[in-house]
Formats: C-alpha cells, sequence, structure tokens
C-alpha cells in the first residue's frame, strides 16, 4: 500500500476512472482508496491526543449503548493487538503500584484473618515515589506496614510508610528472628 500523506491526498491530482491505488480488492472511492485507507489518511491529520479522546468517546458510547457489541468488538481488537495490549499493560502495571500493593495486602490480610481493606489505589502510587522511611533512597519503589499483618497489623494509611525492597527484606528477617 503506498504510504498515504495527509497533506498530498490522492484526490488533487486523480482523474475519475483512474485504477485504485490501495487495496484492490476492496471497494473504492471516486479518489482512489478503499474506506479504511481513506478514513486513515484524514485521521493522519487531527492531533493524536484529539484522536485518542475520539475513540475512546465512541467506545464509552458503544459500551453503553450496545454492551454485547462492544464486547465482540474489544475482543477481536484484543486479539490482533497481544502484543501491544502485553506491552500496554506492563506498562501500566509499572506506572501504577498502588493496585499490584492492594492485591498483595488483600492476600496477606485473609492469610492472617484481619478485615480486607484497601487504600486506593491513587494514593499508593504517590506513597511509593516518596523516600524509603528507613533508608531515604527515592523513589522508595514499595511499602511497609509499621505494624506488620503477623502481628494485627491493618492495611490502612496511618499504617503504611514508603519503604524500598532491601528495607522491607531487613525488617521481616529481623521479625522473623525476633519471632
Ligand atoms: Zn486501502
Ligand atoms: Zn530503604
Amino acid at each position: 500500500m503506498p504510504s498515504v500523506q495527509g497533506r498530498n491526498l490522492p484526490h488533487r491530482t486523480r482523474q475519475i476512472g483512474d485504477p485504485p491505488i490501495c487495496h484492490p480488492e476492496r471497494n473504492h472511492k471516486a479518489l482512489g482508496l478503499c474506506n479504511a485507507c481513506h478514513h486513515k489518511a484524514l485521521d493522519a491529520k487531527i492531533p493524536l491526543a484529539d484522536r485518542r479522546r475520539r475513540d475512546r468517546d465512541k467506545a464509552r458510547r458503544l459500551r453503553a449503548a450496545k454492551p454485547e457489541q462492544y464486547r465482540a468488538t474489544r475482543k477481536a481488537w484484543v486479539q490482533a493487538n497481544r502484543e501491544h495490549v502485553a506491552a500496554e499493560q506492563r506498562a501500566w502495571r509499572i506506572a501504577h503500584p498502588g493496585a499490584r500493593l492492594n492485591a498483595y495486602a488483600a492476600y496477606a490480610a485473609r492469610k492472617y484473618g484481619l478485615p480486607v481493606l484497601k487504600i486506593s489505589n491513587q494514593k499508593l502510587d504517590a506513597l511509593v515515589q516518596q523516600a524509603c522511611y528507613r533508608c531515604g533512597i527515592e523513589p522508595a519503589k514499595g511499602i511497609d506496614h509499621l505494624i506488620p499483618f503477623s502481628a494485627g497489623g491493618l492495611h490502612v494509611l496511618e499504617n503504611v510508610r514508603p519503604c524500598c525492597l532491601d528495607c522491607n527484606r531487613k525488617k521481616n528477617d529481623l521479625l522473623a528472628v525476633a519471632s
């Protein structure tokens, strides 16, 4: 398929009856581009952020109006873009550690028969950016529960501090020796 620059749309020079310039197997507009390529060329003129917002809004409307169709479309898209989706999920998990920390806290709370509590993902995301409360390394990238789950500590904001992995391990080792 020839690359289509938004600025040089073929209709400026094309004559009616000229052969199609992209996917000859598809139906063509008079301009010589199939529907998909035609819209792609038009899309390229819209700033990326605006395009994303438009697509998101469109998906949201579809999900509200026709949930079945939304699920089918979404599933087909995910299947056709597996690597892209996996890369996005990896990036999201790295940028949003709060979700993982909440999941771990829920697991630990259940293990010790404590109430399963949640701190907002956003608050945890911000917290792990702060300096480790033990060694000062920044960003701490993790949290520590001041009173550990094993001692009945709860997963509430007052009981968590930003803490790096090394300090967390050292503290756990001390606790293991003490108990
Ligand atoms: Zn085409
Ligand atoms: Zn530390």
